[in-house]
């Protein structure tokens, strides 16, 4: 029997594909990252049976105990302190949420091998990370200086709203400003990362790359119960 995990990829895998039609887009190009932050390790397993290769967890901590022996392309996605990026660098493949320059260059000390990232963008007032629309281009040109790091695309929180339809201009927002930096930077930035459990399928249509996909695959958080078979 399928895992509720596994059904309920199978949903949101149909509404990745419909979204990417309407936008005229291959869903071939669109990464589900799965947010497992609070869900446990049993949870990650399930979802790596139904085939998700891609984890995004906030903590650094819990990622560390979680992900123990489990092979996956793991993400952070959450706001890091500058006292744990040296082991920010060891056991995760991407850093998504870097939002500062002196962040930037602990990741670079620290990494051993060259460490795929992410800016985040500062949207909406009650955001707490990201840094300002303005000094992302700034941002992006000094981070290609940094020698282990390997400056993929941005990242950005739009405000919550009931109705997505309401966050579509922060998505059509973070997409000019991706293409205005990798036009600024003369270089191409692959991944665009935004839409959540509630509004993947708006950004999907404004041209996200990447979407994280929490409480629509595995539930709401602190709710988990084990499957007895
Ligand atoms: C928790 C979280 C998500 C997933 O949110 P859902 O609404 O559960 O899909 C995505 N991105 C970030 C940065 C998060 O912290």
């Amino acid at each position: 029997m399928p895992s509720a995990i596994a059904e309920n990829l199978h949903a949101i895998r149909e509404k990745i594909a419909t979204a990417a039609q309407r936008a005229k887009r291959d869903p071939g190009e669109i990464t589900l990252v799965a947010v497992s932050k609070t869900f446990p390790a049993e949870a990650v397993h399930q979802a790596v049976s139904a085939g998700i290769t891609h984890f995004g967890e906030n903590r650094v901590q819990e990622a560390e105990s979680k992900f123990v022996q489990i092979n996956t392309t793991l993400h952070l996605i959450g706001h890091l302190q500058s006292n744990k990026a040296r082991r920010a660098a060891e056991i995760f493949n991407r850093i998504d949420s870097v939002d500062n320059l002196s962040i930037a260059r602990k990741l670079n000390d620290a990494a051993k091998n060259r460490i795929g990232i992410l800016i985040e963008v500062h949207q909406g007032e009650a955001a707490k990370s990201g840094a300002p629309e303005p000094d992302i281009p700034s941002l992006a040109r000094e981070i290609l200086n940094l020698p282990n790091l390997n400056l993929l695309g941005l990242m950005a929180i739009p405000p919550y709203f009931e109705n997505p339809d309401l966050t579509r201009p922060y998505f059509k927002r973070l997409k000019s400003l991706h293409d205005e930096v990798a036009a600024a930077l003369d270089k191409s930035l692959p991944i665009l990362s935004m839409g959540m459990s509630h509004d993947f399928e708006i950004a999907i249509e404004e041209g996200a790359t990447e979407i994280r996909i929490g409480t629509a695959l595995f539930g709401l958080r602190n709710t988990w119960r084990s499957e007895i078979p």
